[in-house]
């Protein structure tokens, strides 16, 4: 995979930079969560530092558009960014400002996430260089990930050359010492991670709705606990008794409801915790967002930090819980793969990455 390192002369280079700022937003439009931003600061000002002219194109959720969020992307990335409304904007935009600029929610365009050749080549009109430092949407194949490699130059950012440095680590590294830990729920993107660690782990420790199915499958009664349906098809193929998967023994019950691990669980997670070499954990170990079950997932989280094990963490709602905590700079790395995180360590096909090589 070539790097940003790889292109030599910047200097008035034209360059498009796929950025992450897929960020959770409140009802009064302010960034909840600002962690994905902050970590494409640095790509950016290497690029302006070396006389690049960048625009950069991103996506979001959580609104519409990009308008309302730019005064607090100003903010957050330290520097004046242009704004640009559509596509056909761009060559205007090119012919009369040497400012950074950003180009609004690229899914506002259908042609992206249908991975349209024209669309791509409306978005590389213009360009000398394509620059991929969106790790977050490299596993989908849309147009400003995918298509566009073909069709100019392309080359991973720092952000992305950083991320598959750290989680190819977690597949690489010796079994021995290494613990990984899965909570939360959206199994179905959860399970392949444990199919393909396994084997490459000491112990996998399980929590959140994945524990939940994993228990119901060993015959458990769950009660009205939040399961998933599909849980056999999800879990075939795995031996459920294998003594590295780990499912909790005790649990917080409330209206007939697993909600987060008991206290004798948390003490055998902490032993593990504290004898591993180094921690991978997605997934809260309970229903955090509710105070009273929030003690698994935070007992998980000050363990891991304290442990002095190289740790790294992903996921959406990981990252949301352990925030607040003060923690989130405490472990070795914190991805901003979420899914993306999952594919990769289930190692699955990353269509972004393969693109750049
Ligand atoms: P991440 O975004 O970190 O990958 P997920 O999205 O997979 O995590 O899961 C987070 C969600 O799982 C949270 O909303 C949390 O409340 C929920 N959850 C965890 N444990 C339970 C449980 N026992 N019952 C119901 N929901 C749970
Ligand atoms: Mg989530």
């Amino acid at each position: 995979m070539k790097t940003v390192r790889d292109i030599g002369n910047l200097k008035d280079k034209k360059v498009l930079l796929r950025v992450d700022f897929d960020v959770p937003v409140d009802e009064k439009g302010q960034i909840q969560e600002p962690f994905r931003v902050k970590k494409q600061k640095e790509m950016l000002d290497w690029l302006v530092e070396r006389g690049a002219r960048v625009v950069m194109i991103a996506h979001i959720s959580a609104a519409p558009s990009f308008a309302e969020l730019m005064p607090q992307l100003h903010i957050l990335l330290g520097r004046e960014i242009d704004f640009i409304k559509t596509v056909g904007d761009i060559g205007a935009h090119l012919q009369n400002s040497s400012n950074p600029a950003l180009l609004d929610n690229v899914r506002q365009n259908a042609g992206e996430e249908k991975n349209e050749d024209k669309f791509a080549k409306q978005l590389a009109s213009g360009f000398n260089i394509y620059i991929n430092n969106a790790f977050a949407v490299c596993h989908r194949e849309h147009a400003s990930v995918s298509a566009i490699a073909k069709l100019l130059p392309s080359y991973a950012g720092l952000l992305v050359e950083e991320e598959v440095k750290q989680l190819g680590t977690v597949l690489d590294a010796p079994a021995e010492g290494k613990v990984i830990i899965i909570g939360g729920a959206k199994a179905e993107s959860k399970v392949p991670v444990i199919k393909n660690l396994i084997d490459k782990a000491e112990k996998i420790l399980l929590g959140g709705v994945v524990a939940n199915d994993v228990l119901k499958e060993k015959g458990q009664d769950m009660g009205s606990s939040v399961v998933d349906a599909d849980s056999r098809e999800l879990l075939a193929g795995l031996d459920l008794n294998d003594p590295r998967l780990v499912a909790p023994k005790d649990f917080i019950v409330f209206d007939n409801k697993i909600l987060d691990i008991g206290d004798g669980t948390m003490r055998e997670y902490m032993d593990v915790i504290g004898k591993a070499k180094m921690i991978i954990w997605n997934g809260p170990m309970g229903l955090f967002e509710n105070k009273a079950f929030a003690r698994g997932t935070q007992v998980v989280a000050e363990t891991i930090v304290n442990s002095g094990a190289r740790s790294i963490i992903g996921g959406g709602d990981t990252i949301a819980a352990v925030s607040p905590l003060g923690l989130l700079e405490k472990f070795s790395f914190v991805s901003t793969g979420g899914s993306a995180m999952l594919v990769f360590l289930a190692g699955q096909k990353m269509p972004g990455l393969e693109a750049l090589n």
